[in-house]
């Protein structure tokens, strides 16, 4: 494999194109807009000017690794060389089904096509194209040039040499791949989701406050962060959005997001992104304090 084709320049598509660019990849990244592949572009660059600041790599990687990267707004064009498609355009079904179809027309025969969804059926998406078998999920974690876990998730149909070229791509990344099976929410977020629902849950009835639930799961479990905290950085809408495709795909009342989750998002408090959510973000991340509502 060569080229790297990567839909959406978002958060976690510039990372991809980052992480594939760096390790000798030519790479296109594709976006609906120039504003986001502007963004994209200029994330990469003050991510690798962080590394070469820290000299984890030199000059030398930051030129190449920029040089690899090409960018276009027009899909057809941008896929047409691929060997490997990886989509991370937002999440949306019915936007994933109608991008995999266009890609699935315009890629070549042999091509990989893999997304980066965090809960949208991969089977479902595979279905969409006419070559099923070689769809399946590459589940990059955040922020990908850091985080060394890619989940790969085949399909019903995923033929297992494809699951082979996909795992060994991901280890010449320097990533740790690992594959498990479709169903909802894979690994990571089925079990992720409902800690971080059962979290909130206990906020709502009062069993504890923000800092104590979070202080409690971060010293007792060796967590980094607590489940309230990280709810806030993956983003409220996010999780929220998770826990409906679980609760959905089994049917299971032991998945229906909390009360006070769909409040919050109904609200607009997302989290990070917001600027408040479990916490005030006001002063930035870094100086988060427990949002006035739950104080
Ligand atoms: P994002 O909103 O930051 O970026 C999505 C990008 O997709 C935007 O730039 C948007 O313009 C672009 N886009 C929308 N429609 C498009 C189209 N038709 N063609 C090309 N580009 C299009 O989203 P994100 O957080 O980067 O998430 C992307 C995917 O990665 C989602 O499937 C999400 O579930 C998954 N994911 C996100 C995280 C995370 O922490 N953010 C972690 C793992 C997986």
């Amino acid at each position: 494999m060569k080229n790297i084709s990567v839909i959406g320049a978002g958060t976690m598509g510039n990372g991809i194109a980052h992480v594939f660019a760096q390790n000798g990849f030519e790479v296109q990244l594709i976006d609906i807009s120039q504003e986001a592949i502007d963004r994209g572009l200029s994330t990469i660059k003050k991510n690798l000017d962080r590394m070469l600041a820290k000299e984890k790599i030199d000059q030398a990687t930051v030129d190449a690794t920029i040089r690899r990267i090409h960018s276009c707004t027009d899909l057809p064009k941008g896929v047409a060389q691929a060997d490997l498609v990886v989509e991370a355009a937002t999440e949306h079904v019915d936007l994933k089904l109608k991008i995999f179809q266009e890609i699935d027309a315009h890629a070549p025969a042999a091509c990989i096509l893999a997304t980066n969804t965090s809960s949208i059926s991969i089977t479902r998406i595979a279905a969409a194209t006419k070559r099923p078998d070689r769809v399946i999920g590459m589940h990059f974690m955040n922020p990908v040039p850091i985080m060394k876990l890619v989940e790969i998730i085949n399909g019903y149909s995923t033929e297992e040499e494809v699951t082979k070229a996909v795992v060994d791509l991901s280890t010449s990344l320097g990533k740790i791949p690992v594959a498990c099976n479709d169903y909802p929410g894979f690994v990571a977020n089925r079990i992720l989701m409902p800690m971080i629902n059962e979290a909130i849950c206990s906020l709502h009835e009062g069993v504890g406050g923000v800092e104590e639930i979070d202080t409690i799961m971060k010293l007792g479990m060796a967590h980094p962060m607590g489940p309230l905290q990280l709810a806030d950085f993956i983003g409220l809408d996010v999780c929220l959005s998770i826990l409906r495709v679980l609760h959905d795909g089994f049917g299971n009342p032991k998945y229906a997001p909390s009360a006070l989750l769909v409040n919050m998002v109904a609200a607009g408090k997302m989290g990070v992104k917001s600027g408040e959510g479990f916490y005030d973000y006001s002063e930035g991340p870094k100086a988060a304090k427990v949002s006035a509502q739950f104080a």
